[in-house]
């Protein structure tokens, strides 16, 4: 018996009717343990009406009572982490810790935003003209919707809904279909931190749910965050319809180590980045480019790293590296490996052949070295826990490497030159930069995206772009009568 995964419309669960369903799973145990409903086109009309009911309300809500909605649920998130820790766990497979650290940089969003009333602050200039003000002030937009990927079931819609929510909008959660549980329980929190029926709503579907939101009138905008070629999608889709539309993609994220860094903490950091989450992480190391000399020794390091880690089901506590998500993804990985392997990369270390727990979609750890940039385990996201080492002469031939790849989501520089570190700042051609630091995901209170096909769009994700992204801008320009200035004038209007 299968757990029966649900819509959240209008404040409560609510079943689906289209007969479409698809299968969730323990990947830690290889078994189906939940069905997801599947939306139509219909059902997704239905929800929106919903939604666009609730806004009309929610946009009247004063900043300190949305404000208050999001301490609330901040609260919440904080009391049952645990909770959402483990429904995390079971549906995708990455280890509690993990989750936690998930939750954790989710609710820093929520945190950022319960500061509304700040942020919405408008400008204001006295007397622009004679007698005349002009100020500006931010609205919602209505209802908006958010996709999102597998990888990140709470973090990612947080990073959306949050700001969405506190700027006055309704907001619609489509989630990954593979690890949908999350969603309801964010669902529950929002209505018990006090949000009103209809201003949060999820919408469990696949492609016939994200086509039906994407051309929906109601919808004003869309964020997403997945893959690059359906990211490429949204956006074109999206945007045809007049939609706003910021669409977060795929990655193949560069660490580059010069000859002067400090070869442990940097295998510390490599491996923490490219193996974390079993690689399905979009700011995961993917490849790291070993500038002259230090290509032996780092290789070395990495490798005496990976017998150390412990696979095994996230949920046990020992578990350093959980399964994949599922069985299909797994073997395509496994794949990846097989083809570097035959266009010449070498094995250092073979995950296909680790000792794992038999039931459950794992895979070991893999070290490549002599990487090649034509390989097709570099030019493609792998998404798993593979790392490729690229061998560089110099410095300049890494970076040339980095900024001719397609993807621009996030790299880090492993050195002790400071002058170095500002130079590849300076240079690079990727939105999120680390300096010895492999995971650069941005604090709350600042802005996530990347660049080239790694974001569809021109605004990044939460921070001031986020409340900027599901607002409109309005500017005022007002005068109080005073009938002894009044006269008429059909010049274009001047400032006196
Ligand atoms: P995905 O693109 O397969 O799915 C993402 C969402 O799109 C899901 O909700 C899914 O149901 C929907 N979807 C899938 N196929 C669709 C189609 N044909 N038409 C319409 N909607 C469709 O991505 P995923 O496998 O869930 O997640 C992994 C990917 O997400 C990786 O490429 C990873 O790099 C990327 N990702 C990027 C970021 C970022 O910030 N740039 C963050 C997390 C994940």
């Amino acid at each position: 018996m299968t757990q029966r995964i649900s819509h959240w419309i209008d404040g409560r669960k609510t079943p689906g009717t289209s007969g479409r369903t698809s299968p969730a799973y323990n990947p830690a145990i290889g078994e189906q343990t939940g069905t997801v409903d599947l939306a139509s086109a219909a059902e997704v009309n239905s929800a929106v009406a919903t939604a666009v009911a609730a806004s009309r309300d929610w946009r009247h809500a004063s900043l300190s009572k949305r404000s208050g909605v999001l301490f609330a649920f901040r609260e919440l998130l904080r009391e049952r982490s645990d909770e959402l820790a483990a429904i995390v766990t079971a549906e995708h497979g990455k280890v509690l810790s993990d989750a936690a650290g998930e939750i954790a940089r989710g609710l820093e969003n929520v945190e950022f935003a319960a500061g509304v009333p700040q942020l919405l602050r408008g400008g204001f200039s006295e007397q622009a003209s004679t007698g005349v003000d002009v100020y500006s002030i931010r609205q919602p937009l209505g209802v908006v919707a958010g996709i999102t990927p597998f990888n990140f079931p709470v973090m990612v819609p947080l990073w959306m809904c949050a700001n969405a929510i506190a700027c006055g909008n309704s907001f619609i959660l489509k989630p990954s279909e593979k690890d949908p549980s999350a969603s309801l329980f964010l669902a529950q929190m929002w209505k018990d931190a006090g949000l009103p029926d209809g201003v949060f709503t999820v919408i469990q579907g696949d492609k016939e749910a994200v086509d039906a939101l994407l051309t929906h009138a109601d919808i004003a905008a869309v964020s997403f965050v997945g893959s690059t070629p359906i990211a490429r999608y949204i956006y074109e889709t999206g945007t045809a319809q007049g939609k706003r539309v910021q669409a977060l993609g795929g990655a193949k994220n560069h660490a580059l180590v010069l000859p002067d860094a400090d070869v442990d903490m940097t295998a510390d950091a490599v491996v923490s980045s490219a193996y974390g989450s079993a690689g399905e992480r979009c700011m995961a190391l993917s490849v790291a480019v070993a500038v002259g000399d230090v290509a032996d020794p780092l290789v070395n390091a990495i490798a005496a790293r990976l017998p150390k880690l412990t696979i095994g089901d996230g949920a046990h506590p020992d578990s350093d590296m959980g399964p994949l998500i599922t069985a299909e993804h797994r073997d395509m990985v496994a794949g990846y490996i097989a083809a570097g392997q035959e266009a010449g990369a070498t094995v250092v270390v073979d995950g296909r052949s680790a000792v794992v727990p038999s039931a459950g979609f794992f895979l070991g750890t893999t070290l490549l070295d002599y990487v090649q940039p034509e390989m097709t385990v570099y030019t493609d996201e792998i998404f798993g826990p593979v790392l490729c080492v690229v061998r560089a002469k110099t410095y300049e031939e890494g970076l040339a490497l980095i900024n001719a790849n397609e993807y621009g989501n996030g790299t880090a520089i492993f050195t002790r030159d400071g002058g170095a570190a500002r130079q590849f700042q300076f240079d690079v051609q990727v939105g999120m930069v680390g300096i010895n630091v492999p995971i650069p995901v941005p604090v709350a209170y600042y802005s996530f995206g990347g660049w080239k096909a790694s974001l569809f769009g021109d605004t990044h994700m939460y921070g001031a772009e986020g409340m900027s992204f599901y607002t409109r801008g309005k500017v005022v320009t007002s005068r109080w009568p005073d009938p002894a200035t009044s006269s008429v004038d059909l010049g274009f209007p001047r400032t006196r």
